[in-house]
């Protein structure tokens, strides 16, 4: 209620009060303009100037998060799109239509968060580009065209309606901490704990990326997974960025895991002569995350690994269930990034 009292009072300043005190002040200075030409030009270019810059404030601000320019990294071209519309394709892409309403909400409040902070923090990184459509790189992204193709017939309308409702009910809202938008990784499946982002990517962490437990996402099939190696396929895996690899099986600790992270994850194992991170294994042979345990069973390597991704941030399945548990897409957020606010663009 208190929101649209001042959203009220926003629209009656912008409609009457701003244009009636640019009158005022044109109307002083024509009057002015009788009494010393030459300084009145002065105060009139120094009033231009400021004028000037306050709007182009306000216009800066609206132009940079009202649309923004998309890099097609494949075919190598940069379209401009209104923000909603680009996140349409962007939600559509991340997340499946049929999870929860309030999972598809946070998720599109997640994706604004994170182009938001592509354009503040990120200009150098794509050129003219504000954010690019590779997953790997910034965020997914998906035509509304190619989109529907690939949903079955009868779904497609209920499906992009979902999507357009979680963008639209959204609409400008972005998570801050300190008043800044954050940078607002996610990803599959926590596996049951999230992760924080020094133990991912190094350096230091962020007060509002900590590790935290989410339960029911061993409800979907990105919980678990196995990848089973041979040994002769492990060693080679191993040499094609470490060329001295060397193990020797009969050596009862050959793989050993070192030390564990907060989130649950190998933060550094012994494989062989090698000391590697848990994100560099996972890298090397394809695990689906770095929470994973490993066996030697007979002439094959066995990892069995729980989550799916790097584990910061939003879990977007620990997103779904805890809008299935009946959470609102404002405390999935909250959960899932600490000491954040939600605040209009
Ligand atoms: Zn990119």
């Amino acid at each position: 209620m208190r929101k649209i009292i001042l959203i009220a009072l926003m629209i009656v300043l912008v409609t009457f009060v701003i244009p009636i005190a640019f009158t005022k002040k044109f109307e002083v200075k024509q009057v002015a303009s009788n009494e010393g030409q030459q300084e009145n030009m002065e105060s009139l270019e120094n009033e231009k100037t400021e004028n000037a810059e306050a709007l182009n404030v306000e216009q800066n601000a609206y132009t940079n998060h009202a649309t923004i320019k998309l890099l097609h990294k494949k075919e190598n071209t940069i379209e401009e799109l209104n923000m909603e519309e680009y996140l349409l394709g962007v939600v559509s892409a991340e997340m499946p239509a049929n999870f929860e309403q309030e999972a598809l909400k946070a998720q599109a409040t997640v994706a604004r968060t994170y182009t938001v902070y592509m354009i503040e923090n990120s200009k150098e990184k794509h050129g003219e580009a504000d954010i690019c459509d590779d997953s790997t790189c910034c965020q997914a992204w998906i035509s509304k065209e190619d989109r529907l193709a690939r949903w079955e017939e009868n779904e497609r309308e209920n499906n992009w309606k979902k999507i357009e409702d979680a963008v639209y009910t959204t609409s400008g809202r972005i998570i801050t901490y300190d008043g800044k938008a954050i940078d607002a990784f996610f990803h599959s499946n926590s596996g049951g704990k999230t992760e924080e982002v020094s133990n991912v990517w190094g350096g230091t962490d962020l007060p509002y990326l900590q590790s935290v437990e989410t339960s029911g996402e061993d409800a979907y099939s990105q919980y678990q997974s196995e990848v089973i190696l041979t040994k002769s396929e492990f060693e080679n895996k191993i040499r094609e960025k470490h060329s001295d690899f060397s193990i020797n099986y009969d050596e009862s600790e050959c793989i050993k895991v070192m030390e564990y992270t907060e989130g649950n994850r190998v933060k550094t194992i012994k494989i062989g002569n090698l000391e590697l991170s848990g994100v560099e294994v996972r890298t090397l042979l394809g695990l689906r995350s770095a929470n994973f345990m490993v066996e030697i069973d007979n002439d094959n390597i066995k990892f069995s690994v729980k989550g799916y991704g790097h584990g910061v941030g939003m879990s977007q399945t620990g997103a779904d269930s805890m809008a299935k548990e009946g959470s609102n897409y404002e405390e999935i957020i909250k959960h899932y990034y600490s000491g954040v606010e939600i605040n209009n663009l």
